[in-house]
């Protein structure tokens, strides 16, 4: 089977020039190229019933969301339907003093292509879209399987309108399977299926013990201040490992790969003697179990510290949560603790909360064998399941609207792409195992 790689990267090369960042300060125009662009490739595919721009509103809003390329083509004899999802906007270039070649102009150095949105994600559109050729060179253009294509305009910058779009195409992206082609790889020889990622509760909480501010020479050591309330209310949230010790916030027993000490203080920048916290494997502690961390506290800066008890102060915590684990289960859990554990009788109050699920695979579903087995054919190793402690939003609305859809979060990236950091770039070799993957699964498939 061939990947069509000249043409893949000549291409991708021309949807990286169209500078779609889909931040609200920059120009719509380009982002409305590029879904233009990638809409002229999907329909010179030839393989598809319907493609259209669409745009759905903003949620809770009048407002349009930005541009997204959709296309279906219906299945035939009861095979299944496989929706390819990638987003073609790009995140801001930053200052170009940053990056060693322009960041709109993609330019090759060595195996690597550099250019912002050269990996995250247009590589994925355009894996896409050459595992679709190869998959009608290997089976003409009359094959069964069913196909959906969704190219989104707005994923960094949110997602604001998804929701609305899934709703409003519902019928049309309707599927057995969606592979979501925006993740990473374990290294540039070994494919990676992410199979966990943790889910957000962000907070503000406001700790109050006093009607005003007073003298601290005058009531201190009699009137509790806020900030002691707050720092020994903060203290209770980890134990003497720094291991999480909020009582109803679970983790997941997930089987991790060796990463070892060395390489989580090389790569998080821990300080000579500085000992990790936690218990358990380092990336059991990254992908499968909750985190808390402070993140922001309003408090008099140092320069403008006077000898006052503070009446109030204001705490931003972000708590990272475990796949299996609702956001709205963990809220409730943080929410306990802190109220239970709140010094002095200290008043508190939480708001401005930011929420997002976990994502779980089951990964005994059969699109996950055959995903599987397409990537270990593709790339001659087998694929290292992942977890990724961060999260990917929109995949908890895509689980909420198509329940009964398997979900394959793939990827064109390795640790090296640096995406939405300057010098971004694509590994060839891995584009090119990564759109062999997609053709081979696809024609495994059809063949079901
Ligand atoms: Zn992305």
């Amino acid at each position: 089977m061939q990947a069509g790689l000249p043409s893949a990267i000549a291409e991708l090369s021309q949807l990286v020039r169209i500078p779609s960042v889909s931040w609200a300060a920059f120009d719509d125009q380009h982002v409305a190229d590029s879904a233009e662009a990638v809409e002229k490739l999907v329909r010179e595919l030839g393989v598809f019933d319907h493609v259209e721009v669409s745009r759905a509103t903003v949620d809770g809003s009048d407002a349009l969301g930005k541009p997204a390329v959709l296309a279906t083509r219906a299945a035939r004899n009861g095979k299944p339907t496989i929706l390819l999802y990638a987003h073609h906007d790009v995140q801001p270039q930053g200052s170009d003093d940053d990056w060693d070649s322009p960041p709109f102009e993609p330019t090759l150095r060595g195996d690597r292509l550099y250019g912002r949105g050269a990996a995250d994600d247009k590589a994925g559109v355009m894996a896409h879209i050459a595992a679709i050729r190869a998959l009608v060179e290997v089976v003409g253009d009359d094959f069964e399987l069913g196909l959906a294509l969704f190219i989104e305009g707005e994923e960094e910058a949110g997602s604001l309108s998804f929701k609305n779009f899934l709703v409003k195409h519902q019928e049309q992206l309707r599927s057995d399977v969606i592979v979501v082609a925006d993740s990473d790889n374990w290294d540039i020889d070994t494919p990676a299926l992410t199979v966990a990622l943790r889910g957000n509760v962000a907070f503000q909480l406001e700790v109050r013990t006093l009607a005003h501010a007073s003298h601290s020479g005058m009531f201190g050591g009699a009137a509790p201040d806020a900030m002691l309330a707050a720092v020994k209310l903060l203290a209770t949230l980890h134990d003497e490992d720094g291991a999480v010790a909020v009582a109803g916030l679970t983790a997941q027993d997930m089987e991790t790969p060796e990463f070892s000490e060395e390489e989580l203080r090389r790569d998080a920048g821990l300080l000579e003697g500085v000992s990790p916290i936690g218990r358990g494997s380092i990336l059991s502690r990254l992908w499968a179990q909750p985190a808390i961390t402070v993140t922001g506290i309003d408090a008099p800066t140092v320069a403008n510290a006077s000898n006052t008890l503070l009446p109030v102060v204001r705490v931003r915590i972000s708590v990272r949560v475990a796949p299996g684990q609702s956001a709205a289960d963990a809220r409730a859990a943080i929410e306990r603790h802190l109220t239970e554990n709140a010094p002095f009788g200290a008043h508190i109050a939480f708001s401005a909360y930011e929420m997002g699920d976990p994502f779980l695979v089951d990964t005994t579903g059969w699109a996950v064998a055959e995903a599987k087995t397409a990537m270990a054919d593709a790339w001659g190793v087998p694929a290292v399941e992942t977890g990724i402690g961060g999260s990917i939003p929109f995949i908890a609305d895509l689980v909420e609207q198509f329940p009964q859809a398997q979900i394959l979060v793939t990827g064109v990236e390795d640790p090296d792409t640096r995406a939405h950091s300057p010098n971004e770039s694509l590994h060839l070799g891995v584009f090119h195992r990564a759109i062999l993957t997609e053709a081979v699964l696809l024609a495994r498939l059809n063949e079901r």
